[in-house]
């Protein structure tokens, strides 16, 4: 275990927004883990695991423990005809498992491709896209327990996996650290092209993971802001789900508006929402709509976590007053 005191956050978060953490340490291994809690108790300091920080948003120096974990061992264990059982350590980098499927030519993962993030952060907020939840190749999650101090298993039926939600994003928030992910992956081919960018590729006889990868990696490249670039945390709010009559109500008075059936509601795309109040690209000093993605903020360069915060509560303001709808942040604040 590596403790820094006092350590800048600035490059551990992906809006690159200044922060300090009050102590900043990294875990090699999980066998460090209850060390880590004596040291949090003695200093009476709550932990915040961090991954990449590419879903946090710091509003101020964090009088806490930050964690990061260094451990990131996948390994295959156990196999039948059809699929491969995997479990991945939390600190390995999510693409870098995704490049990994990829090559082995296991099929279920590859639309979540170039998500940034670790693993251990991928079931939080049941990271998806293009179609995919990482639920739904899931089989269970290893946490150590904080009020047990003991490792067990969560088995995907009760993570409570929801859209951009689960267990440890709710009940478990500050109560379990993810330390590994088991996922099941298929060896029988297949494909989910059902989102419109992808659907070109259904006719096309080269279709193989490689390139489902590759045109994703195009795709994203094109509507994405790189953060190395251009601070950002991917879309900073989560599409609103609102009722069958509530959606018919916005769709008569904006007959443009995309929505989205689910079972027994209607998904309306909040970047849509944003957009078609004209706040693409608008800026609030240093803090910005994305010009090429209403859905994501960013940091023109020297913003800070409130001025980030308040362009938000600016945008929430305006798209409730308009459409009575309240978008939240999908993004972490702290
Ligand atoms: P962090 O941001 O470091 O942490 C996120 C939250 O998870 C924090 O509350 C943290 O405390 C908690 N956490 C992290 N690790 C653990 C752990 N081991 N145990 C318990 N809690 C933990 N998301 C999508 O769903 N789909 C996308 O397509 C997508 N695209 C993105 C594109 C860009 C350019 C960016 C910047 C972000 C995007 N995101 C997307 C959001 C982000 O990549 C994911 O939410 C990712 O899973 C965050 O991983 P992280 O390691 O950076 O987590
Ligand atoms: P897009 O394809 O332009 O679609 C805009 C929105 O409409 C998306 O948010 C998506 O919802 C929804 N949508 C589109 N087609 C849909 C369908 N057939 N069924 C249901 N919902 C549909 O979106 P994009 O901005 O290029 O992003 C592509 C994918 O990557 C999306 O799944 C998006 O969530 C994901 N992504 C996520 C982040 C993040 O930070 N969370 C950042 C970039 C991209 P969903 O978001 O529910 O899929």
């Amino acid at each position: 275990m590596q403790i820094t005191e006092n350590q800048d956050l600035t490059q551990y978060n992906t809006f690159h927004v200044p922060a300090k953490a009050r102590y900043f340490v990294l875990v090699e291994n999980k066998s460090e883990l209850p060390q880590l809690i004596d040291f949090a108790n003695h200093k009476q300091l709550p932990i915040l695991i961090l991954g990449q920080g590419s879903n946090v948003l710091f509003t101020r120096d964090l009088n806490m423990i930050v964690t990061k974990f260094n451990f990131s061992n996948l390994q295959i264990t156990s196999q039948t005809h059809d699929s491969t059982i995997i479990q991945v350590q939390a600190g390995k980098i999510w693409d870098n498992f995704v490049a990994w499927t990829v090559e082995n030519n296991l099929y279920g993962a590859v639309n979540l491709s170039f998500i940034p993030g670790t693993v251990g952060a991928a079931p939080v907020q049941n990271i998806g896209a293009y179609g995919t939840e990482v639920a739904q190749i899931i089989e269970k999650v290893e946490v150590f327990d904080l009020q047990t101090l003991n490792f067990t298993e969560i088995h995907k039926q009760n993570c409570q996996f929801a859209y951009r939600s689960s267990i440890f994003k709710t009940q478990l928030k500050n109560k379990a650290f993810i330390t590994s992910v088991t996922f099941k992956l298929s060896k029988k081919p297949y494909f989910n092209l059902q989102y419109k960018d992808l659907q070109h590729l259904k006719n096309n006889p080269g279709l193989n993971l490689q390139l489902l990868r590759q045109t994703i990696g195009q795709i994203r490249h094109k509507k994405l802001p790189d953060p190395k670039t251009i601070g950002n945390a991917g879309s900073f709010f989560k599409n609103p789900i609102v009722s069958k009559e509530q959606a018919r109500q916005l769709k008569d008075r904006w007959p443009q508006m995309p929505q989205y059936q689910l079972n027994n509601a209607v998904k309306i795309p909040a970047g849509w929402l944003i957009d078609n109040l004209g706040l693409k690209g608008y800026k609030m000093g240093q803090a910005a709509v994305y010009q090429h993605n209403a859905l994501v903020l960013v940091n023109l360069g020297n913003a800070t976590g409130k001025q980030i915060l308040k362009l938000a509560n600016f945008i929430i303001d305006k798209v409730f007053e308009i459409y009575k709808i309240k978008l939240e942040p999908e993004v972490n604040i702290f």
